[in-house]
């Protein structure tokens, strides 16, 4: 296919790229770096070979949430945000951008989503799962969205009306025991999924999407084991009469339905494309490769083949992130 829009991909700054280091053996690693590095060689002709007409790039992870001093933390998502404005603007009809936030503290993050939006022309934010903060538990606290003090910070999201890409990163050391001894289950094979879902859930649960149900949320890798698993989490153990312990007021489905997109990043099989669209329909799933952690013509090659509909492929593929980030 033609005209795809891309969503989940990536670049680094040098003061983040050492984050990815850890991910691919060291034989690998300079290929990685390149990968990050470059915005306007490698991934453009990969772009052109494979029919993906724009990428909307986004800061590798955990960068800023894992810096746990709030200054450097602000300080590193403002440079990056810059420099990402400056390659963008190279090439405004192949590249747009997410704004990468330093949650550490809600109202700077509130403040960099503003000006990004509205100075930088971002089309939303990337960020990367929870933030650790020096000053809430000496940076070892895992800080969630569905807190308390991060009411405010989702007031000005709905009010700039811009999607939020929540991307994983692993669980801290302390709440990583069950993957001890297992190192292999960390990353993209599982932790990142279990992590990311989790933190999905949270914010339903929060009742966050009562008080603002035109939020939109994005979840990459198909959903991160959600639609698999959406019916179970609404209906166990429907014969015990009870009312819900979480604040939100309805289903957890129905949140998932109207606050929710996913995309195709890293988790290209047909069955599992299927299984989505029949949780959330076409019209809230999207193409993305996320580059340069996996392949674009892996993504590509999968996605131009796959058993749906032209439709929908259409849809997944283009149209609905043209709507969604208003790109036409
Ligand atoms: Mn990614």
């Amino acid at each position: 296919m033609q005209g795809k829009i891309a969503l989940e991909e990536h670049f680094a700054i040098p003061d983040t790229l050492q984050d990815s280091a850890g991910f691919v053996p060291g034989a690998y690693w300079d290929e990685l770096q390149h990968r990050l590095l470059d915005i306007h060689d490698t991934r453009l002709k990969l772009m052109d070979a494979h029919g993906i007409d724009l990428m909307i790039l986004s800061l590798n992870a955990p960068a800023v949430q894992a810096i746990t001093d709030r200054e450097t933390a602000i300080d590193i998502a403002r440079r990056a945000n810059d420099t990402l404005a400056e390659e963008c603007a190279r090439r405004p009809d192949r590249f747009r951008a997410f704004a990468a936030l330093p949650m550490q503290d809600p109202d700077a993050a509130a403040r960099e989503l503003d000006r990004c939006v509205k100075e930088l022309g971002f089309v939303g934010a990337l960020v990367n799962g929870f933030s650790q903060d020096s000053l809430q538990g000496d940076g070892e606290t895992p800080l969630y969205y569905d807190l308390p003090q991060y009411r405010p910070f989702w007031g000005e999201v709905a009010k700039l009306d811009v999607p939020f890409y929540l991307h994983p990163r692993n669980p801290l050391p302390q709440d990583a025991r069950i993957y001890e001894g297992h190192p292999w289950l960390l990353g993209p094979t599982w932790a990142f999924a279990q992590e990311t879902a989790v933190h999905a859930l949270r914010l339903m649960g929060s009742g966050l999407f009562d008080e603002h149900p035109s939020l939109q949320i994005v979840l990459g890798h198909m959903g991160e084991g959600i639609p698999y698993m959406i019916w179970r989490i609404d209906h166990r153990n429907a014969w015990v009469k009870l009312p819900p312990k979480h604040p939100a007021k309805r289903k957890f489905a129905d949140y998932f339905n109207e606050n929710f997109h996913i995309t195709t990043s890293g988790n290209f099989r047909t069955q599992t494309l299927i299984d989505a669209i029949l949780e959330l329909g076409a019209d809230r799933i999207m193409f993305s490769t996320d580059w340069p952690f996996e392949n674009v013509d892996h993504a590509a090659d999968w996605f131009d083949a796959a058993s749906v509909s032209e439709a929908d492929r259409i849809k997944i593929g283009r149209t609905n992130a043209s709507r969604l980030f208003k790109l036409e």
